[in-house]
């Protein structure tokens, strides 16, 4: 589904006259197939975000190229409806002037679907979402962290897309409404055949959730396990933050 090869990807470090840039990610191969649970685990400034932000075709890589079913992620139409992303800032992320409503609909334009077919989307998607109807008439401010995202993976959903991208997506929860989030991805991906990528510094929520974890130190790809055998991973960072859940 998702093809990753040899990707490089700097910025410019200092003021503006600097010539330096600081290395970001470097040699980043990997594949993601379809229907997957890819998580990418490291520790804070590892690389994660912007690893994601090149997933999504938001910046492009200096060097490497990133292919969704065969096609450049570069191109908008290769990505629109078919990858999608929930980040950690669940307030920033929906429109304050927006309803809930308006939200949900906003992936959905392009895909012009009568109003009355959006509309029964909708419903359908909040209910899949654990939320009644009557929040599509509510705002953002009146609504809880675990409701904000909520509506926030509903409208990730909205596309059916193949792949949605977790940024840190459940980091910013409490502890309950992790696990209940957690409990919700788990579901729609059964419901829609989706693959997820999911980034997190959460070694247990990555545990819980993905197929296979990539582990990603300082820009590179460190290790990449799949989850039945997360507990003989080598990483040190790894290993480190699988002892502090043990202990
Ligand atoms: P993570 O998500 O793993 O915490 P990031 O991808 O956000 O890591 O950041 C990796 C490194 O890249 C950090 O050192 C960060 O300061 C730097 N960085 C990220 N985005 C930019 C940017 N737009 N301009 C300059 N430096 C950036
Ligand atoms: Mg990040």
């Amino acid at each position: 589904m998702l093809r990753v090869e040899q990707v490089e990807k700097s910025y410019k470090k200092g003021g503006l006259m600097s010539k330096e840039r600081q290395k970001v990610l470097q040699n980043i191969s990997f594949v993601c197939q379809q229907g997957e649970c890819l998580g990418i685990i490291g520790e804070s400034g590892s690389g994660k975000s912007t690893l994601g932000r090149l997933l999504l075709g938001i910046e492009k890589p200096d060097r490497g190229t990133i292919l969704f079913e065969g096609k450049s992620v570069e191109e908008p139409k290769v990505r629109l409806g078919h990858i999608s992303a929930v980040f950690q800032d669940y307030t920033s992320s929906i429109n304050p002037f927006y309803t809930v409503e308006q939200a949900m609909m906003e992936p959905m334009k392009q895909q012009r679907k009568s109003k009355q077919e959006a509309q029964s989307k909708i419903d359908q998607l909040l209910h899949q979402v654990g939320l009644n109807s009557s929040y599509r008439t509510k705002y953002p401010h009146e609504l809880s962290g675990g409701e904000a995202q909520r509506v926030c993976i509903a409208r990730a959903v909205a596309t059916e897309p193949k792949c949605i991208l977790l940024d840190e997506a459940i980091s910013s929860l409490d502890g309950s409404i992790q696990i209940q989030v957690l409990e919700l991805l788990k579901r729609l991906r059964s419901i829609y055949n989706m693959g997820y990528i999911f980034i997190t510094h959460d070694i247990q929520a990555a545990a819980y959730i993905c197929d296979r974890v990539m582990i990603i130190k300082s820009g590179q790809i460190e290790e990449m396990v799949r989850i039945e055998h997360l507990k003989d991973v080598q990483s040190p960072y790894a290993r480190k933050l699988l002892q502090m859940i043990i202990t």
